[in-house]
C-alpha cells in the first residue's frame, strides 16, 4: 500500500527518445526496471516511494536481444528469465549459472539485467570478469564503456547526469571451462581455456557482495601455461601468491581464509580433457 498523503507520479515512456528527454526534464526521478530494489527493504505498512518514478520496461529499445558471431547484445531491461530462455548453448556458462543463482525463482521474471548490474548483485562479478561493454545514453550523449569503469573505487556508480544504461555486450570468447559459485556473501568466478591437458589461459576473481572484487592478473599469468592436473607444489605456490596479493588489501581474516581454501580446492581439481579410449 502506498501512503495516500504523498504525491506520486509514475511515468511510462514508450520510446528511448521520450525516456531520455523525460529524464532530462526530471533528473531527480527514480528509474525502475524490475523495481525489486525499491521494494527489498520495505517492511512498513505503507510503501515509501520517491515522488517521481520512471518505468523502463515499456521502452522497446531496452528490451532487444541480438547476437553476432562475436558477442551477445542485451537491452538493459531484459529480465533474467528471458536471458535464461536463450539457453546455455548461447549464454556463456558462468553467466548462465549466475542468472540461475538469483532467488527466489519468481523474482527472475521481474529483475532486469540493467538493475542487477546497477545494484552489483549476482551477475555483476561474472560480467566484470568477462570485461563486458556497457552502452550509456542521455538525451545529449551516447558512449560505450568497459564494465570496470562503471563504478569508482569507492563503489559509487559513475553515470553522468541523466545517463542510463541502455545495452550490454557480452563476448562469446570467454573460455571453455567456466565456474561460478556463491558461498554466503562471497562469489568465485573463473574463465579458463584448456586445450588437451594444458591450461592455456585463466582469469578468476573473488567478489564480496557489498564489498570489493579481488583479481590479480599477475597470479593469473603465473598459473597460465601449466600442464593439468597441477602439482601440489604449483597449487601451493599459486595460492601463496594470491595470499600475498590479498595481504595488500583490506580483507577480513574470515574472507581471506575462505578464499585461500576455495582457491586451493579449485586449482587442485582443475583437470584437462578426459582421454578417449
Ligand atoms: C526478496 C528479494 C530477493 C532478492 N534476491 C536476489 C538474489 O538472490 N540475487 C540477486 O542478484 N538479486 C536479488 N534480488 C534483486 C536485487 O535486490 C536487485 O535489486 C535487482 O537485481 C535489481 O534489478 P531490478 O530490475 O529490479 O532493478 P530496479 O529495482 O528497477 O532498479 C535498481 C537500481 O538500478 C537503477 N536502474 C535500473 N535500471 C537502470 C538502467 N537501465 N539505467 C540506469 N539505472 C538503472 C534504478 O534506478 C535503481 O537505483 C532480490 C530482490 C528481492 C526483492
Amino acid at each position: 500500500m502506498i501512503n495516500s498523503n504523498s504525491s506520486l507520479n509514475v511515468y511510462s515512456p514508450t520510446s528511448l527518445k521520450d525516456l531520455l528527454q523525460l529524464y532530462k526534464k526530471i533528473p531527480t526521478a527514480h528509474l525502475y526496471g524490475g523495481g525489486t530494489d525499491i521494494l527489498k527493504d520495505q517492511s512498513r505498512k505503507y510503501l515509501k516511494l520517491p515522488e517521481n518514478l520512471i518505468y523502463l520496461k515499456k521502452v522497446p529499445e531496452l528490451s532487444y536481444i541480438t547476437r553476432t558471431e562475436r558477442y551477445l547484445e542485451i537491452g538493459s531491461c531484459v529480465t533474467i528469465n528471458r536471458i535464461l530462455s536463450i539457453g546455455n548453448h548461447v549464454v556463456p556458462e558462468a553467466l548462465f549459472s549466475a542468472l540461475q543463482s538469483i532467488t527466489p525463482p519468481s523474482i527472475k521474471n521481474l529483475v532486469t539485467i540493467g538493475g542487477n548490474i546497477f545494484t552489483k548483485r549476482n551477475t555483476y562479478p561474472v560480467l566484470l570478469l568477462m570485461n563486458i561493454s556497457i552502452e550509456l545514453k542521455s538525451s545529449d550523449s551516447s558512449r560505450w564503456i568497459q564494465i570496470n569503469k562503471l563504478f569508482s573505487n569507492n563503489g559509487k556508480i559513475e553515470l553522468s547526469p541523466n545517463e542510463i544504461i541502455t545495452r550490454i555486450r557480452i563476448p562469446f570468447e570467454t573460455g571453455n571451462k567456466q565456474t561460478f559459485s556463491i558461498f554466503g556473501d562471497l562469489c568465485f568466478c573463473s574463465l579458463a581455456n584448456i586445450q588437451k591437458n594444458v591450461l592455456n589461459n585463466i582469469n578468476f576473481l573473488f567478489h564480496i557482495f557489498d564489498g570489493n572484487s579481488y583479481r590479480s592478473r599477475e597470479v593469473e599469468a603465473e598459473v597460465s601455461g601449466h600442464n593439468l592436473p597441477l602439482s601440489d607444489r604449483t597449487v601451493g605456490y599459486i595460492t601463496g601468491l594470491f595470499v600475498s596479493f590479498m595481504e595488500k588489501h583490506d580483507i577480513s581474516p574470515y574472507h581471506r581464509a575462505y578464499i585461500n581454501n576455495l582457491l586451493t580446492s579449485y586449482l587442485k581439481n582443475l583437470s584437462g580433457e578426459e582421454a578417449v579410449y
